[in-house]
């Protein structure tokens, strides 16, 4: 059963609907990948989900039980984190504590002195095939890319049960591109259901098995990979 579950939602700002009657599941070990030009709703449907903003209509399920998210924390605390394309980390904190940034066990950590947090942040980020020779220097001096991976190596750490990545190839280059896109994949295979916002239909063809288009806030297609023949 999916793990993220929209049924008929809407969302209006004033007289503006921005989404309307979308169904969508999102279900653990799958890339489900949301596709649509500008103004599609597609930011939207990422703030429902991550807690910035409530539906106006339908109903949103995590887990099988009906949920409003009023703040980003409620979201994360489900089991839901998300990755914003400029604001995936803090730019001015170093690595480490990034890594260890708004997480619901970062109180545990909290009592933690930070020799011990920064060695495993060493070994986590060096487990999942990131390098990063100095993790004293603040994550702003760190490529976008590797902020991505570092933002979704992070959530795999912390057991997110979803991943929600908003544009992570947008402003990336081909070989950076890459490499974010092999740590979707990660997340993926380490069961998680990844949602992936993206304007470039190459990039969902390559990780994705899931596609849903949005079209002027309505659900124009929704198929699975297996349901594509690129005969006739
Ligand atoms: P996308 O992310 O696909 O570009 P959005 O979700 O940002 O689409 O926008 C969907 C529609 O809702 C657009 O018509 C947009 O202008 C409108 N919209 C988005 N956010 C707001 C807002 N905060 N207030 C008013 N209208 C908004
Ligand atoms: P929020 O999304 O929490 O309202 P924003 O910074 O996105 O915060 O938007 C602030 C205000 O700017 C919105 O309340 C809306 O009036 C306007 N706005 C933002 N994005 C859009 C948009 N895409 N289309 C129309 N108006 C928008």
């Amino acid at each position: 059963s999916p793990i993220v579950y929209l049924d008929d939602v809407g969302k209006s700002y004033g007289n503006v609907h921005a989404l309307r009657g979308v169904t969508l599941a999102v279900r653990q070990g799958e890339i489900t990948c949301v596709l649509g030009d500008n103004g599609a709703g597609k930011s939207t449907l990422i703030k429902i989900i991550a807690g910035l903003h409530e539906h106006t209509d339908g109903v949103l399920s995590v887990n099988g039980e009906e949920r409003r998210f009023s703040s980003p924390r409620e979201s994360l605390d489900s089991g839901i984190a998300t990755v914003y394309q400029d604001l995936a980390l803090a730019p001015l904190m170093s690595v480490w504590r990034n890594f260890f940034l708004g997480n619901e066990i970062t109180k545990a950590f909290g009592t933690m002195d930070a020799t011990r947090m920064k060695r495993i942040a060493n070994e986590e980020l060096t487990k999942m095939g990131i390098s990063i020779p100095n993790l004293e220097q603040p994550v702003g001096m760190l490529s976008g890319g590797q902020r991505q991976c570092i933002a979704i190596a992070r959530a795999i750490y912390f057991g997110a049960k979803v991943l929600i990545l908003d544009e992570p190839t947008a402003a990336l280059g081909v070989k950076q591109s890459g490499v974010v896109l092999k740590y979707i994949v990660k997340a993926r295979d380490a069961g998680l259901g990844v949602v992936f916002i993206t304007h470039n239909p190459h990039h969902a063809y390559l990780v994705g098995n899931h596609f849903v288009v949005l079209k002027l806030g309505r659900v124009s297609l929704d198929t699975h990979r297996a349901d594509i023949s690129l005969e006739q």
